[in-house]
């Protein structure tokens, strides 16, 4: 059979977040409000009307197309893209055609390349085409034999990101929109939330025996609201694109839907040309001079983005790549890292001073326990009640050597809950390792009091018992016990008498 490869190019809108609408005051926060409470004459293009640009949408819109290494149009030009639908009150839409805000950009994403090296991740290239700002179109909502219309969303700003045809399976797509996700987040710019319509994708693709040089004929998938629809109606599209060529059959160029519930795509309409919205710069808005002090204005203010922020965190803090992209996934994630850390090294008071606490330890207890008890309730990093301080204090009771390591997990599942300080918590519950090496002796003699076959079995070499009996002796300690001490104290007891 001959070999395929896939071609894909995705276009993304994102819901910007602003205070009110792209061309109006209305609240553009109107996820929670009765239908049609947030319209004005403007955006329910009554008559007469003139829309004004909203200075903080296009001010988000650079700063998009700055983190996506895009070049900043001088300036720019509004259009309208003419159409008809029900949930489009003035029968266009206005948008950008020629001359968007943004041009030119890329991002890297981490593509799985098929490479000696199995599954080996490297960073690829994805060319940004375009990223340019429009309105957001109303909403039908279809009750019976009746349409409705909610025009709550019409005029919210949307931007809309165009990629090259660079992407090269379902797996690099949805690894793009990952990262596009995780850039749009850390910049503010959108909840990029897809599951709550605040990220939709369009998906655009085609195949090509290997070694063609040209394109095949492409197709649109629309309506794709999560990852995972993404991914599984691209998967679908590739295969129903190779099946049909494999019987000497061409793909038709068409918009399709995918159809989550029977999983498979189906065919929308056949494709319009750009000619059919029949473009024309906006009358009513003049061309936008986007002055070069402002764009550096902003590029200053732009955050530390992922990359950058992953690339210090193994320069600085000598961490694993790997347990740093778990970190700098969610921008909060990271400040919560980085504030525990500081705590850890600036502590309140002396008496937490730790001595040999690395960030890499901080990493392991973020990205492990505390992410253990993130996930069983359910609950991101913003509900978690415990500061870096008093983060830092539980490490500081560790390193002491005042709790073990097990008693340090029970301290955080009580300051998960209720927020209370690691001290009073292991005052509380009793927690104090016992490190006294008499007390400690004692419980040892009685464990190998009371198991004396196994005594016998580890002394005749089965060497597997050792870890049986610290395990005994931990328990017999209610977890308390320093394993330290309580290792060299077994080791001593079993061995010395031999
Ligand atoms: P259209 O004029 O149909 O909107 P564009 O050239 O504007 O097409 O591209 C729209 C999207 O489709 C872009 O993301 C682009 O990268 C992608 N694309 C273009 N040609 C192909 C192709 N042959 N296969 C897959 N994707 C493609
Ligand atoms: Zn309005
Ligand atoms: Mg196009």
């Amino acid at each position: 059979m001959t070999h395929y490869e896939t071609i894909i190019g995705l276009e993304v809108h994102a819901q910007l977040l602003t205070e009110s609408k792209m061309f109006c005051g209305c609240s553009a926060d109107y996820a929670d409000a009765a239908p049609n409470t947030h319209v004005c004459p403007v955006c329910m293009a009554l008559p007469g009307v003139l829309p004004v640009i909203n200075r903080a949408a296009v001010e988000k819109t650079i700063m998009a197309g700055l983190a996506l290494n895009c070049t900043i149009a001088e300036e720019a030009v509004f259009a309208r893209k003419n159409y008809h639908y029900a949930d489009l009150p003035k029968g266009y839409q206005i948008s950008q055609y020629e001359l968007p805000f943004c041009r030119d950009g890329w991002i890297e994403v981490e593509a799985k390349v098929e490479a000696e090296v199995e599954a080996e991740a490297e960073a690829k290239r994805v060319g940004i085409t375009r990223a340019h700002l429009e309105e957001d179109t109303g909403k039908l909502v279809h009750a019976g034999a009746h349409s409705l219309v909610d025009l709550n969303r019409a005029g919210v700003p949307l931007l809309e990101i165009v990629t090259e045809p660079d992407l090269r399976s379902p797996e690099e797509a949805h690894a793009y929109l990952t990262r596009l996700q995780q850039i749009l987040r850390y910049l503010g710019v959108s909840s990029a939330d897809m599951e709550r319509g605040a990220m939709r994708c369009e998906a655009n693709v085609s195949v090509r025996p290997v070694g063609v040089g040209e394109f095949g004929t492409k197709v649109e998938v629309k309506n794709l609201n999560s990852f995972k629809a993404v991914r599984q109606s691209l998967e679908y599209e590739v295969a129903r694109q190779i099946a049909l060529l494999e019987a000497g059959e061409r793909v038709v160029q068409v918009t399709m839907g995918w159809d989550e519930a029977n999983g498979r795509t189906v065919v929308q309409r056949t494709k319009e040309s750009s000619a059919d919205y029949r473009y024309f710069p906006e009358p009513d808005l003049p061309p936008l001079v986007v002055e070069r002090a402002w764009v550096d204005a902003i590029a200053a203010r732009l955050p530390e983005l992922p990359d950058a922020k992953a690339a210090r965190f193994v320069a600085e803090m000598g961490l694993d790549p790997r347990e740093v992209a778990v970190l700098v996934a969610d921008r909060a994630v990271a400040n919560y890292f980085e504030a525990v850390v500081s705590a850890v090294r600036n502590p309140v008071s002396s008496r937490n001073r730790v001595s040999k606490y690395a960030p890499k330890t901080v990493a392991n207890w973020i990205t492990g326990e505390l992410f253990r008890l993130m996930n069983a309730a359910g609950v991101g990093i913003d509900a978690v009640q415990i500061t870096p301080a008093a983060f830092a204090e539980l490490l500081a009771l560790v390193d002491a050597g005042t709790i073990n390591v097990n008693s340090a997990r029970r301290a955080l599942d009580g300051m998960f809950e209720s927020g209370r300080r690691a001290s009073d918590l292991v005052a509380e519950l009793g927690l104090a390792q016992v490190s006294d090496a008499e007390a400690l002796a004692g419980v040892v003699a009685e464990v190998l009091n009371r198991y004396p076959a196994e005594v016998a079995s580890y002394r005749d070499g089965n060497e597997k018992l050792f870890g049986w009996l610290m395990g005994q002796v931990m328990r017999a300690t209610r977890g308390k016990g320093n394993p330290a001490v309580v290792r060299e104290l077994l080791d001593r007891a079993l061995n010395v008498q031999r």
